[in-house]
């Protein structure tokens, strides 16, 4: 088969690899479409402990092509999206049902091979099924729209709270989306591209501004307590503006992935003083039944989030080429 292999930092290369081996417990799935990551960038460039040779890709949805011994109900054919994160079950974590905080966490596509590739081996526990009418494209969604819904499971937006999202890229335009549905009657997005602005407006985000209007923009409609700010960019600029704009009581959940070695400086006396609830809020633990739900019923406004699609054979290039304003979220195709 054809798959786009991590030999070392900043080589990918199109090889022709065998077609994974499955196990008893799992799933061979047949790959129709897979998103690309900040995640695979900091792989490429050598900045997230993932071991070459390593085919990755872990936003992976596909058809089941065979099954494993071990595997009943589960014909060839079926439409499946698949969780890549894989927990020990045995750790102190595992046991307090922690399982996105496994000490010995792996994930498809980061620790064993992914869906940069025609077929990719997958934990039968990690695979679900999808209607046969979903599309499949759309349904590489499923992952980071997990991640998502576990963010909005760690903070709580009260009916008619007031929720600011720091960054207007695929991930923030989600999470402002599922801020509105959670019962949010003031979602602000704070984002500078302008394409990206547009975007948001256009699938019904009505208040999107420049970071640098922002302080005008909520002083001028009257926005002078934000519930719940979302970080969603991954940068210190953006984190201290979180703090800053959070209110009195209000909480900051820290979404975005920043660069491992990024330190910042904080106020310890205005998170006291304010009485601040920061929260992290990593990976997504049970909630990918629920995101299958959510895509299926078509109650969010995901096409318009995938600007990109591209080919297996493209993958050494575009993830060696930083994403522009306009690229959102781009995906790979089968
Ligand atoms: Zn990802
Ligand atoms: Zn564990």
């Amino acid at each position: 088969m054809k798959a786009a292999v991590f030999k070392e930092k900043q080589d990918v290369s199109i090889e022709n690899v065998p077609v994974p081996q499955i196990e008893k417990g799992q799933v061979l799935v047949e790959t129709t479409a897979c998103g690309l990551c900040g995640t695979d960038r900091h792989i490429f460039q050598g900045e997230a402990p993932a071991e070459p040779p390593l085919i990755m890709g872990h936003e992976i949805s596909g058809r089941v092509q065979e099954t494993g011994s071990a595997i009943s109900g589960l014909s060839p054919g079926t439409k499946v999206a698949v969780d890549p994160n894989i927990n020990c079950g045995h750790c102190y974590h595992c046991h307090r049902g922690e399982i996105n905080l496994c000490e010995n966490l792996q994930a498809v596509g980061v620790t064993r091979d992914g869906g940069f590739a025609e077929y990719v081996a997958v934990p039968r526990e990690n695979i679900y099924t999808l209607s046969e009418d979903t599309d499949l494209s759309l349904a590489s969604l499923v992952e980071p729209l997990a991640c998502c819904l576990h963010g909005m499971d760690l903070v709580d937006i009260a009916a008619g709270s007031r929720v600011l999202i720091l960054g207007g890229g695929a991930i923030g335009l989600i999470l402002a989306q599922l801020a509105k549905i959670t019962g949010a009657r003031t979602v602000v997005v704070s984002e500078p591209e302008p394409v990206r602005r547009k975007i948001a407006t256009e699938i019904g985000l009505p208040s999107v501004v420049h970071p640098d209007h922002l302080s005008d923009f909520l002083d001028k409609e009257r926005i002078n307590k934000i519930d719940t700010v979302i970080e969603a960019v991954g940068r210190m600029d953006t984190f201290r503006q979180a703090l800053k704009y959070a209110r009195h009581g209000g909480q900051v959940l820290v979404f975005g992935v920043s660069p491992q070695k990024a330190v910042t400086e904080v106020s310890p006396f205005a998170i006291y003083e304010k009485e601040l609830t920061i929260q992290g809020s990593y990976v997504n633990p049970f909630v990918t039944e629920q995101a299958v739900n959510l895509l299926e019923s078509g109650d969010l406004n995901l096409e318009q989030l995938i600007t990109t699609e591209v080919q297996l054979e493209e993958v050494p290039e575009i993830i060696s080429t930083p994403p522009g304003p306009r690229d959102l979220k781009t995906i790979i195709t089968f």
